[in-house]
């Protein structure tokens, strides 16, 4: 079978049956019985069948009739359809022998089941489908990315406020979350260190107090002297006095949730829905429709866990009885999410490596010896370990399939390229892919220089020739956008007919239309902005090629092997010798100005620098808009003589190379960016790094930042300011100040951090994290355990117990990716 409509057809059989498993095969899954469903579907699914010998094996499987088959036989019957299925969408290539299982031990007859019944269907239709959802309103949810039932029911609330809990003013205590009821005194716009801000006084009973919201200069507006608000977040102490900074805040009315003393769900919310609104549909379609989610996790292993249901978890989710409840649903939750990660990267690892041979490499050794001798320094101890790892993968018949860690600066693309000159030297073709046309652009010149010192190098532009290195020319090419169409073309045309060694560009390599003759290797640079996606676009085309990703990012260990189980790993933990460390320093927030005064400093002597602005928790847009309106300012009020330059989120990502290239270029002394700006960008020249609201971003983040400076040969530095850094902000900051060694920092985030990602998912084809939290070692070890302990029994997932289990993976990385 195909793709498309047979694929959802074959999806949807399968559910019923992976259904009927779960009712023991009492054939109720469909309403009416199954053989009238069957008999439809078979029709359907027969024409597209070519192979008469296909089309025969596929008819002996539907001539019986279910209703007429034994309990035994029909579960025998539905496993064969269910691997008939799998063989068709082509999962396992071996062909499975139909299994003769050992009849079944006598199945009760069928139990009436306390629970709603399980509905996937329902679970998929849109969130109209429930009470209370108009069109208008599912838009609405659809911007948060809620599109289904079943998305909705996983629309966690970002906190809760604990009405059980309320204290009065009197009572609050620095350095603790705490909520109160209070009304507003006046509100009012602030500037404190120069940033737009509301301050507003607030008071109870017992007394008042301060309330500062930086960088949201509209709550002035917002918040009516008498208005009635519930507060909730952190109280600390500025100048003798509380303070609660940028608390959860909302207007209290009438009989509200903060009379019920419960703990109150607060959701993430978007223009146009209202909190109130939202906590109150959010109560009655929770009690209505978490009891219809069916368990995917095989009841033992729950039990063993002491896991709650999964029904019990979403419901506790949200609506918590208590503290404890609410902690073991989000143990229950965020178990799931690494279980079925770990699951999902064993299987993709597994599909890798025995889904077709790899080739092995003939990497000639006296190649590899002149390059490493041709280099203008010494690889260190631990390049040298890296590389031998790497080339002993190569040369076995299995796919490599390696992370390679290390430090912004640690020589991770010398060690690449020697890889790449392996590859060539075995007479394959190689790509080097990058997040974007600049910094492939950036390689290419890098790789370039290097082979130009072991070779004669001839050609011009995009594609260059090197005598001497190998016993034949070598070619490399770079393949990016910016090329003219007709060169584009014949690049192309050479690549396919295997003229050009080594090809580096943009993922586009692998997606659009680039044939390679023999590709024997792909490296990828930045494995967060690429990942299983294009993994499985690369063998899409035929290829198992050896793969190297490598990543700047420090992971720490257990993290990472959860996050790339399916990748071996290899660290380049030491930096090359002799580099300077980036004098990293704390600013009160009254030294901005001389911050302001040293970039310009820098600036005369010829240098440049970076401002990052702050993290915005609302969103892309916004975060742009507040970036846009800092680069006015500063251009203005502050640098009005120098040449400033903006980049966001939202810019098009050809604005952006545009202003990135400027910037490389020296047209630009100062770029103000977000904290979106391209990871692994290499500009020598720029000297100063300076990051707004430092306190609230993490440990790795600013060292990721920070590795943006301190690129060439001159001193560098790096300046955090931060308005009033709450107690884990100060420990923060203090920490990076101090610490220069990005693993170091990596393990500190992962123990300080709280809630929130530590690592964006997102764009890495990975399923969403949304419990689980980087700090949650336990069950992160956990979930490795067990998921590696199922894969050692059941590797497809093709045991009874486990199909509802099969089908929630394959959900889960349908929605995040593909799902080969
Ligand atoms: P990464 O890609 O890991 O950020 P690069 O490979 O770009 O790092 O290396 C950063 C700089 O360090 C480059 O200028 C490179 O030539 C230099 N370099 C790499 N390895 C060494 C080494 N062993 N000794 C000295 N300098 C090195
Ligand atoms: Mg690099």
């Amino acid at each position: 079978m195909g793709v498309g409509k047979s694929k959802m057809e074959a999806g949807a059989l399968r559910k019923i049956l992976e259904l009927e498993t779960q009712r023991d095969y009492a054939d109720t899954a469909v309403f009416g019985g199954l053989d009238k469903y069957l008999a439809n579907w078979a029709a359907k699914a027969a024409e597209e069948i070519a192979s008469p010998a296909d089309l025969r094996r596929f008819k002996a499987l539907f001539k019986e009739s279910y209703a007429a088959m034994t309990m035994e036989r029909r579960q025998e019957w539905a496993e064969e359809v269910l691997a008939y299925l799998d063989e068709s969408e082509g999962k396992p290539v071996k062909a499975r022998p139909p299994e003769k299982k050992p009849a079944p031990v006598k199945k009760p007859a069928p139990r009436v089941r306390k629970t709603a019944t399980p509905d996937d269907k329902a679970l998929d239709t849109p969130v109209t489908a429930a009470k209370g959802i108009s069109t208008a309103l599912a838009g609405k949810f659809g911007k948060l990315g809620v599109k289904t039932v079943r998305d909705l029911l996983y629309f966690f609330p970002h906190r809760h406020l604990d009405y059980s809990q309320l204290k009065t003013i009197s009572q609050l205590v620095a350095g603790q979350e705490q909520t109160i009821v209070a009304n507003v005194w006046q509100a009012q716009e602030a500037r404190p260190g120069g940033r737009r801000s509301t301050e507003a006084i607030v008071g109870d009973a017992t007394g008042n107090i301060r309330v500062i919201w930086f960088n949201q200069p509209y709550l002035a507006r917002t918040l009516k002297t008498n208005t009635r608000i519930v507060l909730s977040g952190r109280v600390s102490l500025f100048r003798g006095q509380h303070v609660f900074q940028s608390p959860e805040w909302e207007t209290v009315e009438g009989q509200d949730a903060a009379h019920t003393g419960r703990l109150v769900p607060v959701y993430p919310l978007t223009a146009g829905l209202r909190p109130r609104q939202v906590r109150k549909l959010m109560k009655d379609f929770i009690d209505l429709w978490a009891p219809r989610l069916p368990e995917f996790l095989p009841k033992k292993l729950r039990k063993r866990l002491g896991l709650l249901e999964l029904s019990g978890a979403i419901a506790q989710a949200h609506y918590p009885e208590d503290a404890v409840a609410k902690d073991r649903a989000r143990i229950r939750l965020a178990f799931d999410e690494l279980f079925l990660l770990q699951l999902g990267v064993m299987s993709k690892k597994r599909d890798w490596q025995q889904g077709r041979p790899g080739t092995a490499l003939d990497v000639k050794a006296p190649v590899l010896e002149r390059f490493v001798a041709s280099l203008p320094f010494r690889l260190t101890a631990a390049q040298s370990r890296v590389l031998k790892e790497i080339m002993a993968d190569l040369a076995r018949p299995v796919p490599m399939s390696r992370l390679l860690q290390g430090e912004v600066g640690s020589g991770k693309t010398v060690v690449a390229t020697a890889a790449l000159l392996a590859a060539a030297g075995s007479g394959c073709q190689s790509a080097f892919m990058a997040p974007t046309e600049i910094l492939a652009e950036q390689h290419f010149q890098t790789i370039r220089a290097l082979l130009a010192a072991l070779g004669e190098e001839s050609g011009e532009g995009y594609l260059r020739t090197y005598a001497g290195i190998l016993d034949r020319p070598l070619s490399v090419a770079l393949l990016i956008g910016d090329i003219r169409a007709a060169a584009k073309k014949e690049l192309r045309q050479q690549i396919a007919a295997g003229g050009i060694d080594i090809v580096i560009g943009t993922h586009a390599l692998v997606q659009k239309g680039v044939d390679f003759a023999r590709l024997g290797l792909a490296v990828v640079d930045e494995q967060h902005r690429f990942g299983v996606e294009q993994r499985s676009a690369l063998r899409e085309k035929g290829f198992s090629p050896h793969m190297l990703v490598m990543t700047a990012t420090p992971i720490p260990r257990t993290l990472a092997l959860t996050l790339y189980g399916d990748l071996d790993l290899s660290v380049i933990d030491a930096l090359p010798p002799g580099r300077q460390e980036i004098k990293t320093r704390w600013l009160r927030p009254d030294q901005r100005a001389s911050a302001y005064a040293f970039i310009r400093k820098q600036v005369a002597e010829g240098r440049q620098a970076f401002i990052l602005c702050p993290l915005v928790e609302e969103s892309e847009a916004v975060m742009a808009q507040a970036a846009t309106a800092e680069y006015e300012r500063l251009s203005r009020e502050v640098f009005p003589d120098l040449r400033l330059g903006l980049v966001h989120g939202r810019l098009a990502s050809k604005d952006k190379d545009a202003v990135m290239g400027q910037f490389r270029d020296g047209a630009l002394d100062i770029l103000v960016a977000t904290p979106v700006i391209e990871v692994g960008i290499d500009i020598p020249n720029a000297t100063v790094m300076l990051i707004e609201s430092a306190d609230r971003f993490g440990l790795s983040q600013l060292h990721q930042f920070r590795g943006r400076v301190g690129r060439g040969q001159a001193q560098s530095y790096c300046m955090l300011l931060a308005e009033e850094p709450s107690d884990v902000g100060r420990e923060r900051l203090d920490i990076i100040e101090n610490t220069q060694d990005g693993f170091k920092l990596a393990e500190a985030d992962l123990k300080m951090r709280g809630p929130g990602e530590f690592f964006g998912t997102r764009q890495s084809g990975l399923p969403d994290l949304r419990m689980a939290r980087i700090s949650d070692v336990a069950i992160l070890e956990l979930a490795r355990r067990e998921a590696t302990g199922l894969f050692e029994v059941d590797p497809h997932l093709k045991k009874p117990e486990h199909r509802a289990l099969s089908g929630e993976l394959a959900r889960v990385w349908t929605g995040a990716g593909e799902w080969s």
